[in-house]
């Protein structure tokens, strides 16, 4: 409310909510460490998972930072950021979620120290990034490098990112079909860099069986069942049409009168019909497909056509399962029958309607070279296939990271704690309050060893003694192996591997939300109940922040 010539204006609307200053600034670092402390037991391979359930009782079993920040319902506007940096490590590359949180959590710890000694957050924030840009630096020059080539490194990282999940019995199986799924796809881009994606890697799940049976297709899967019962259930060597209209006769677009004036007329109509329908079928048959894969609907005459000449047929198909399955087939997707030619076919070794629990699928397999493929996933409840499922995201994540960035670092802290001493050392040529920020940050890196020797019941004091003399002694990649729990000179030896990509997006998105929570002195809320439910925010929004549908909504573009 201001005052003019002794007149209160308005500006906000009643019920509106504002703190400000230190009071809104604590509040903003108190939630956000709170959400890191919430993930921080569940780091690595000794960490714990954790059980959700939400409003409808429904149950999730997670070790992944990403799923348990979603799942909670966060109701505080900095918490909803901190559950930001998860989301956007996820979708940036898909491993060190509860990693960056932690880390955005200790940055804001010491911050806040910082502030009670009176150091403006703007120097704060601005050390922050002069460490963040070091920091990157840093690891990008003590990388090795790797690539799709380098079989065992792909292999191990993989397995790394699957030490600390549900499935890690399983996770040399695993590894391997994320690497061949991965392999399949990759493609070289015009400048002769590798690119891989992931969303050429068709995921489909099915409870039952166990993990173990979790198989890669070199094809795709249909969750379809083959249109007609006479039909073919078993394909092999297919030639397959792959078309996007329908084998239907086409209705007219405007209304049209027939008159018809005898028996022999409607007689004469159905069987001008039929000749079209047997035409097309005719048409198809002499491309020589015996599989018609197909977007639009199939006549039941036509299909009574296509079960004569023995072809399997599906209908309804989605058209981005259509161009998955020409990508796998090497089949061109075909508009108009006149196009139908050997040339255009798709190949499969295998098309087979196969039943899985109390569904059908088409499995469409043995493509030769598929450039889009897919994994069933299975396990023994909903729950595992879940988890499954998560934990083959992230594999897939780190293996695509490590084909198109090719660089990799040791595990087990030691990146994080490297990092940490070179910064020291930098901090020291800045000099003045900044310096002080570098030096926190630095301080901040060596939460990530200490709470993986935490959570594996270490003396933390004890490891990060062990690990820094090491590391003194020029040991880059020296870490705490979590698999006898010692402090070893070298993580790579023992195959704990982690792509540098996804070390430096850790520190850009905590960096980043740090920051951001850092210079607002200001939260300005209103009234929940007047709150619309619309899109997310206006320019500068705040408006929709406290428990509003997408929580970020309220954040200008561009803040991440
Ligand atoms: P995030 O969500 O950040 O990926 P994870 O729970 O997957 O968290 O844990 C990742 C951390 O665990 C990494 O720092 C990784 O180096 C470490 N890690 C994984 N396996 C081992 C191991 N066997 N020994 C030591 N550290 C490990
Ligand atoms: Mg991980």
């Amino acid at each position: 409310m201001a005052q003019l010539g002794g007149q209160p204006i308005l500006i906000m609307k009643e019920g509106t909510e504002r703190t400000r200053g230190k009071d809104a600034m604590e509040n903003n670092i108190a939630a956000a460490i709170v959400i890191a402390e919430a993930v921080r037991t569940s780091l690595g391979p000794r960490g714990m998972d954790k059980m959700l359930v939400d409003q409808f009782g429904d149950v999730v079993i997670t070790n992944d930072g990403a799923t348990i920040l979603k799942e909670i319902d966060v109701q505080h506007p900095a918490a909803k950021m901190m559950v930001e940096v998860a989301k956007t490590q996820d979708s940036e590359v898909g491993d060190g979620t509860t990693t960056s949180v932690i880390l955005a959590g200790e940055l804001l710890k010491r911050a806040k120290k910082l502030l009670e000694q009176k150091i403006h957050p703007t120097v704060i924030t601005e050390g922050f990034r002069k460490a963040a840009e070091k920091a990157i630096e840093i690891l990008e020059s003590m990388s090795i490098k790797s690539g799709i080539d380098d079989y065992k490194s792909l292999k191990d990282a993989a397995m790394t990112c699957m030490q600390s999940k549900i499935v890690s019995e399983s996770k040399e199986k695993l590894a391997d079909l994320c690497i061949n799924a991965i392999k399949s796809i990759a493609e070289k881009d015009e400048n002769g860099k590798w690119v891989a994606d992931i969303d050429k890697v068709q995921i489909q799940k099915k409870e039952g069986e166990s993990i173990d049976d979790t198989k890669l297709i070199r094809g795709i899967i249909l969750d379809k069942e083959v249109v007609s019962a006479g039909m073919p259930k078993r394909v092999e060597n297919a030639k397959i049409l792959l078309l996007q209209s329908a084998v239907e006769i086409e209705k007219t677009e405007f209304d049209s009168k027939l008159q018809i004036t005898s028996p022999e007329q409607i007689q004469q109509f159905l069987d001008e019909e039929e000749k079209m329908l047997r035409n097309m079928v005719e048409k198809i048959k002499n491309s020589g497909a015996n599989v018609l894969i197909c977007q639009k609907g199939i006549d039941d005459m036509a299909q009574h056509f296509l079960t004569r000449e023995n072809i399997l047929a599906v209908r309804r198909v989605k058209k981005s399962d259509l161009e998955k399955l020409s990508k796998a087939t090497g089949g061109k997707i075909l508009n108009d029958l006149n196009d139908a030619k050997p040339d255009v076919l798709g190949k499969a070794g295998l098309v087979e309607e196969r039943k899985i629990m109390n569904d059908s699928w088409i499995f469409i397999e043995d493509c030769e070279d598929p450039k889009s493929v897919s994994i069933l996933i299975r396990g023994g409840t909903e729950l595992i296939v879940d988890e499954v499922d998560r934990a083959i995201h992230d594999a897939l994540c780190v293996v695509r990271d490590i084909v198109e960035d090719e660089k990799i670092v040791g595990g087990g802290g030691a990146p994080e704690l490297e990092t940490a001493i070179q910064l020291r050392d930098f901090a020291q040529s800045l000099g003045g309050r900044e310096q002080l920020a570098v030096e926190i940050f630095a301080d901040s890196l060596d939460i990530i060893p200490k709470t993986l020797a935490e959570n594996a019941g270490l003396d933390q004091i004890d490891v990060l003694m062990k690990l820094r003399a090491s590391h003194q002694k020029g040991n880059k990649f020296a870490g705490l192996n979590l698999e006898t729990g010692e402090v070893i000179d070298n993580m790579m030896e023992v195959g704990i591997i982690e792509p540098t990509v996804v070390k430096i997006q850790a520190i850009k998105s905590s960096v980043e939300a740090a920051s951001m929570l850092l210079r607002i002195d200001d939260v300005i809320a209103s009234a929940k109940t007047k709150m619309p439910a619309g899109p997310p925010g206006g320019p500068g929004g705040m408006g929709g922040m406290p428990g509003g549908p997408g929580g970020m909504g309220g954040m200008p573009p561009g803040m991440y």
